[in-house]
């Protein structure tokens, strides 16, 4: 069963980009963290494959309090810890807030945004973060298809630069379709290191038609849109760093 990737645009006073990682049972190749690519390189056909950037960084993120267990804000952390790393060694500064275990909480009970009403919040300012961008389990409303793993969500807004500006993002993990009982338990932290290139601005390594035959790298990438269960695929590859320069 091979799933594909799905985008939502969603119409509403600002449009919301939402970015899905699919479940499918095609083999993916393990990413390959070496050599670092510092440049800014966009493979052929990845020309508009990208969502938008934030203007400000760091980028706060931030859970709300109970929703995760302690194994699973690790793993998140390890996720943020990926792209922080690699942005470190690129670009000198770390893209995401979070290190280690500073990981925001939020008050329990809190309004989760989603795909439909991301733009009708705003986090960012001109020059500082007003909210740290929410990572939470959907565990009872999961509206994106039962494949989808995951769902990112940006509010692109245009900046009269090469690239959109996000207003606000949130990232939505499926625990109706898995992580519980008698579901797939996909690797969590290959699921959030992709979602959190969606956060970043990355769409997929390749989109519809464009996947066949694409290069083996944008296959091999953490941005590839199908993820295997029973696989892990946690590391960056010189296709995602090199796009991802081209962002910050
Ligand atoms: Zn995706």
């Amino acid at each position: 069963m091979r799933i594909l990737f799905n985008k939502i645009n969603v119409k509403r006073s600002k449009r919301a980009l939402a970015a899905l990682l699919c479940l499918g049972l095609i083999s993916c190749a393990q990413g390959n963290s070496t050599p670092l690519q510092k440049a800014c390189v966009t493979g052929s056909g990845q020309e508009a494959l990208y969502n938008g950037h934030w203007l400000v960084h760091p980028v706060p993120l931030a859970v709300q309090t109970g929703d995760f267990s302690a194994g699973e804000l690790n793993t998140i952390v390890a996720s943020i810890e990926t792209w922080n790393s690699f942005f470190a060694a690129s670009k000198g500064f770390k893209l995401y807030l979070n290190n280690g275990a500073d990981l925001g909480m939020m008050g329990a009970g809190g309004t989760r945004a989603t795909s439909a009403t991301i733009c009708s919040q705003r986090e960012v300012g001109p020059s500082n973060f007003t909210s740290s961008l929410m990572i939470y389990k959907n565990t009872s409303n999961w509206t994106y298809g039962s494949s989808v793993m995951g769902l990112t969500s940006t509010c692109p807004v245009s900046s009269g630069g090469t690239f959109n500006s996000f207003s606000a993002a949130v990232m939505e993990l499926n625990y109706v379709n898995f992580y519980r009982a008698g579901t797939p338990t996909p690797d969590l932290q290959s699921i959030v290191t992709h979602e959190l290139g969606h956060l970043l601005g990355l769409n997929h390594s390749c989109v519809g038609s464009g996947c066949s035959g694409a290069p083996a790298d944008y296959s091999a990438a953490i941005m590839f849109p199908t993820f295997s269960i029973g696989t892990q695929k946690r590391s960056l590859n010189t296709n995602d760093e090199g796009r991802a320069n081209c962002l910050y």
